[in-house]
């Protein structure tokens, strides 16, 4: 598959299954696509890389169902209101996964570990707010750090939080887990604005200092940080900010997720094209300090047909023993008329994983109509295979897709050492809407030249 994107006079030539990214010109992509032979050595080189056989495949997983991590949703609970949280997380929903639930999980993962002769096996603690359930984690810790010790496999205990959490709490989680995704909007005032608890007090004191819990310790500390349109003018500075004071393994910007609570809380999102602005300023900033900032959508590493979870065989319990491919509470697939559920445990906490339901799942990621013709296919796969459906089967890019594309072009040219011109192309709104909004980037090549 062969992309080419405008670039002021000349084209952003993509070709990500060939690993073959070039800036050429009007003339030098004719000659490229031309069957006649080519004077120009460097022209002819970037020909024969586009005209061989692709480096990647991607395609849709296949055969027995072989999850590699676990995921726990602990409960839907939250100790926070947060006022964007598309997660269900109103405080309604108060249940706590059964640990016996868990704990059959656990064991029936590390019997495939040793079945395959795998070295380390990662289980990730989600919400709500996960630590809510916190005595189901410690229950589940200490008995896979048991197994695994048992079995000379290493345990990769991870979670996602808002770092509400008590001091002996998070001292906890520093000497049992290794690694934790902290959500942290920025700067004090930015991040109480919108992330505080059902009483109001805003919460950046107790994440900052589980921050600097962690910090301490030496566990690997990824932020997580939502933008909105009153926000993302401080992102760059933000980011340099964050990079200095914590150190992190990363730094993942997300721009706020219209819904119905960031509705009535009067929030909007960023525009597009500014969050692509100050995502690469900040990306320029924190580089030097290296710092990596993560913004999902963009994968430096092998083309994909899906960003998250989904189609990647991860197993995801739910408080209810479920087991699913997603976070998401089923309720929001099911009004995508989706279903992304892969089996259930069941009242013997006996796992069940129906093998029908886990290709029907793999299958959803190829089902992305709306993306063929752009280059971020292979990258972006589509977004959130939930919240982005709708989105990824029309024809139209909305403010995720102008974002992506925008982001994932700067990238390419960084790549090429041409940050210069990544730079020039953000400070020009006319060529910048003439590359986002291209509404099909492909180009075919004769097969013979
Ligand atoms: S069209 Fe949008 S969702 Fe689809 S790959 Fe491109 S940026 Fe991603
Ligand atoms: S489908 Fe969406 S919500 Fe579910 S795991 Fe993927 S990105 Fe997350």
């Amino acid at each position: 598959m062969h992309y080419r994107m405008p670039l002021f006079d000349r084209y952003l030539v993509h070709a990500p299954l060939h690993e073959v990214s070039a800036v050429l010109s009007d003339d030098d992509l004719r000659q490229v696509c031309e069957c006649r032979p080519l004077a120009d050595a460097e022209l002819d080189r970037i020909r024969s890389l586009l005209r061989r056989q692709p480096r990647h495949h991607p395609q849709v997983a296949c055969g027995p169902f072989q999850p590699e991590s676990l995921a726990i949703v602990t409960t839907r609970s939250c100790n926070l209101r947060c006022t964007y949280c598309y997660f269900d997380a109103d405080g309604q929903d108060e249940r706590h996964v059964d640990v016996d639930c868990c704990i059959s999980m656990v064991d029936w993962m590390m019997e495939k570990a040793i079945a395959h002769g795998a070295t380390e096996l990662p289980i990730h603690f989600f919400g709500g707010e996960p630590f809510q359930a916190f005595e189901v984690i410690e229950a589940v810790v200490t008995h896979c750090e048991r197994r695994c010790r048992e079995a000379g496999i290493r345990p990769v205990l991870t979670a996602t939080t808002n770092g509400l959490l008590a001091e002996p709490r998070a001292r906890w989680v520093a000497d049992h887990l290794h690694g934790l995704v902290l959500s942290l909007d920025g700067s004090r005032e930015i991040h109480n604005r919108n992330r505080s608890t059902a009483s109001g007090k805003g919460s950046f004191a107790a994440a900052a200092r589980t921050a600097d819990i962690m910090v301490a310790r030496g566990v690997p500390l990824r932020l997580r940080a939502c933008v909105t349109a009153a926000s993302v003018s401080r992102m760059s500075p933000m980011a340099v900010w964050m990079a200095r004071r914590w150190r992190p393994a990363s730094i993942k910007f997300e721009p706020l997720t219209v819904n119905a609570a960031s509705r009535t809380a009067g929030l909007q999102p960023p525009d597009p094209f500014d969050f692509a602005r100050q995502w690469y300023a900040a990306y320029g900033r924190t580089a030097p300090l290296n710092i990596s900032l993560v913004y999902h959508p963009v994968n430096p590493g092998q083309p994909r047909l899906s960003s998250c979870l989904v189609g990647h065989d991860v197993a995801v319990l739910h408080p209810d023993g479920g087991i699913h491919a997603c976070y998401l509470d089923p309720v929001h697939w099911v009004r995508q008329n989706q279903d992304l559920s892969l089996g259930h445990v069941d009242a013997g906490n006996h796992v069940l994983v129906n093998p029908a339901r886990v290709q029907a799942v793999r299958d959803t990621v190829a089902d992305k109509p709306g993306c063929t013709g752009c280059f971020c296919r292979f990258s972006c796969a589509g977004g959130c295979h939930v919240t982005h459906r709708q989105q990824g089967n029309i024809r139209a890019y909305d403010d995720f897709c102008l974002a992506t594309r925008t982001i994932s072009a700067c990238l390419m040219l960084d790549r090429m050492g041409a940050a210069e011109v990544a730079r020039k192309l953000l400070g020009d709104t006319r060529s910048l809407s003439r590359l986002a909004f291209q509404e099909d980037d492909r180009f075919a090549l004769p097969r013979h030249g």
